[in-house]
Parts: structure tokens; C-alpha cells; sequence
């Protein structure tokens, strides 16, 4: 049976891979800070401990697994990330967490090691324009990131990179941009534009409105947490290490995912556009690499990611129960 750790496994994606793992008969190891938060982990074991912490890291990679999935990061959607309060550390926490993971899974031997970078990575000036943003892989240098979340990652890219050149740690790099789905972040100020925009909708009485952070014209697009559980898993087997783009390639404008959410939802609203953190102005996932290395590409429509994930979130709202800590 294959052993595997996934580290991150309370969050968002990490408990879904926990879910999927399992699934398919491997025994899981998780670790986080905390449990999931709307979902019982389906690790085998799980430990709740800080990775910041080198004692922490050696007691949980206490030996060699087949795979390590490192998903751990201190990380949010852009009203955590964009508006500088939490940069000390976003950068603090999360480079700690990795500078002692891939030592410790060098020490151990580990065969494949999987890290989450991000699109947040890319330079800034490359994506001005909003309706034609370059986010192909080799355009990350000279590097010019619009967040210190986005510096962290590259920085963390760079060491994965180092110790495989270095130390032959085998790491497989994927670059995500902006995964969503159900369970995860809808109301705790971490939430990302999909979660955030359902919960609004959801909250409105049809014929009201709803505020829309910036003019709505800034584009992106969003990838359902399934397509990109496939990716990480796919990469990580192959002999690819990336770093790749894990991304949709439907590139939306937030008003266009707004008015989407509506029609899901059977409302009108009026959109009120108001002062908030941004990011950048255009993003897309390039997928010409993926495809060429892996022979796959995500390829589902974004509404039916958007209808499981509304039907999530209007339930959340109806309950009108507190979630758990
Ligand atoms: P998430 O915040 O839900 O999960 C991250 C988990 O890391 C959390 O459960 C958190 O408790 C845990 N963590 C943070 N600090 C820790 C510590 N010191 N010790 C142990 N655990 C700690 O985020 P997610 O959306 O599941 O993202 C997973 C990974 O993918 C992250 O590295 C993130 O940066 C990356 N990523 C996500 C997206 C996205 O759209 N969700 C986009 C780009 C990159």
C-alpha cells in the first residue's frame, strides 16, 4: 500500500486530496494546523502540529513515503493577501514551513515531493492588460511579483529546485491559479473571488444588490478543486517537475462570473462597484505546457464547477449556523 503524506490537509485543497487519496487505496498521513473545517479528514492519521517548527517537521516525516504532497501555506484570498497587513507573515510562516520540509524529506530519501507554487508568482507588468495576460511558464523571469505572497512562492520554487539539483529530492512544481469549490474558505475573510461572490449572491434578496470589489472588468480564471486534484497527481507521477501552470484556460471577467452565479442562482442583482483589493488586472492559465508534458489539460466548463459550488455555499447561508472553529 502507498504511503503518503499531505501536509496542508486541514485547508481547502489538501482535504480533498486527503479524500481522493484514500480513495484510490493509498494510507494518508495529514498534517496541519487544524482539522478541516466542514468535512471529517479521511486520513488515517492525522496531527494537528506547526511546521514552522523544525522538531515538529522530523516527528511527522519520520520516514520515508512514497509521495509528499506540501500544500501548507499561510495564504488567503486577496483581502488576506493584497492589502499588505499580513506580509511579514505570510512570508515568515510559509518559508519556515518550507525550508524545513525539504530538508527533512532530503534527510529521509523521499522519492517524490509535490509543491504548490502559485500564478501569484508571475510579474505584475505582464498583466496589465486584461484581456490578453501572459502567464506562460518561461515568462516568470525577470521576476516581478505583485504580492510578497507571490515573492514567498517563487522564492520556494527556487529551493524545491535547488535541493533536486543539489540533492536529486525529486520535486514536482505545479503553479495554481485560483482553485475553488466546496469546503472551502466562504465567509472567514480568507475567501476567494468564486466563494465570496456565491455567498453574496446567495445573501441577496432577488432584485437587490451586491458590491463588487474594482470596476468588475478585471479578468481570471478559476479551475474546480477536481481537475485540480487530477493535475497535482498527474504531475507528480510523471517525469515532468514543472514548475507548470494547474489552471482553467476560460478567462473571466469578475462581473461575467457575477452575472453567471446570478443565473445559477435564478436572481438579478444590481452590481455596486466599490473600493477593494485587486491584484493584478488580467490572468489566465497558459496551458500549452501542461499539454505538451502531461498529454492533459483541464478542460471542464466553469459553470458546473460554479453550480456545485453555489449549491454549497446557499446551503451554508439557509443553515444560518455558525461553522466550527
Ligand atoms: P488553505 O489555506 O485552505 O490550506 C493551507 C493549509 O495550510 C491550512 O489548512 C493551514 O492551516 C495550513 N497551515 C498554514 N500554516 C501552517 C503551519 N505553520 N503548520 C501546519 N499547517 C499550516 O489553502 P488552499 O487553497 O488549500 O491552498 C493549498 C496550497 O495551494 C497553498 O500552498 C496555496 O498557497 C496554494 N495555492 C492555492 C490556490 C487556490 O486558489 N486555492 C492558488 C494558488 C496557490
Amino acid at each position: 500500500m502507498k504511503q503518503v503524506l499531505v501536509l496542508g490537509a486541514g485547508g481547502f485543497i489538501g482535504s480533498h486530496l486527503v479524500r481522493r487519496l484514500r480513495a484510490e487505496g493509498s494510507w494518508v498521513r495529514g498534517v496541519d494546523l487544524k482539522h478541516p473545517r466542514y468535512a471529517r479528514t479521511d486520513a488515517d492519521d492525522f496531527v494537528v502540529s506547526d511546521l514552522r517548527e523544525p522538531g515538529n517537521v522530523r516527528a511527522v516525516i519520520d520516514r520515508t513515503f512514497d509521495e509528499v504532497y506540501q500544500l501548507a501555506a499561510d495564504m488567503g484570498g486577496a483581502g488576506y493577501i493584497f492589502t499588505g497587513d499580513h506580509d511579514a507573515d505570510v512570508m515568515h510562516n510559509s518559508a519556515s514551513i518550507n525550508l524545513n520540509v525539504v530538508d527533512i524529506c532530503n534527510r529521509h530519501g523521499i522519492k517524490r515531493v509535490f509543491y504548490s507554487s502559485s500564478a501569484c508568482m508571475y510579474p505584475q507588468e505582464n498583466q496589465l492588460d486584461q484581456s490578453n495576460p501572459n502567464c506562460r511558464e518561461d515568462s516568470a523571469y525577470p521576476a516581478n511579483p505583485d504580492s510578497e505572497y507571490g515573492w514567498e512562492k517563487l522564492f520556494s520554487e527556487r529551493l524545491y529546485l535547488a535541493y533536486q539539483r543539489n540533492h536529486g529530492l525529486e520535486c514536482r512544481i505545479a503553479r495554481f491559479h485560483n482553485i475553488f469549490g466546496p469546503e472551502g474558505s466562504w465567509n472567514d475573510g480568507r475567501e476567494k473571488a468564486p466563494a465570496a461572490i456565491c455567498r453574496k449572491v446567495a445573501e441577496a434578496p432577488d432584485g437587490g444588490e451586491i458590491e463588487i470589489w474594482g470596476d468588475g472588468e478585471q479578468t481570471r480564471s478559476f479551475l474546480y478543486v477536481d481537475e485540480c486534484l487530477e493535475g497535482i497527481l498527474r504531475l507528480t507521477r510523471s517525469g515532468f517537475p514543472g514548475p507548470v501552470n494547474i489552471g482553467s484556460d476560460e478567462m473571466v471577467s469578475i462581473n461575467g462570473l457575477v452575472d453567471m452565479v446570478c443565473e445559477i442562482a435564478g436572481k438579478t442583482l444590481t452590481k455596486r462597484h466599490v473600493p477593494g483589493p485587486l491584484g493584478v488586472r488580467g490572468r489566465n492559465s497558459d496551458n500549452d505546457l501542461i499539454r505538451a508534458e502531461l498529454g492533459w489539460a483541464p478542460s471542464a466548463a466553469l459553470r458546473s464547477g460554479l453550480e456545485k459550488t453555489y449549491a454549497w455555499v446557499e446551503d451554508k447561508v439557509a443553515r444560518k449556523e455558525p461553522d466550527p472553529v
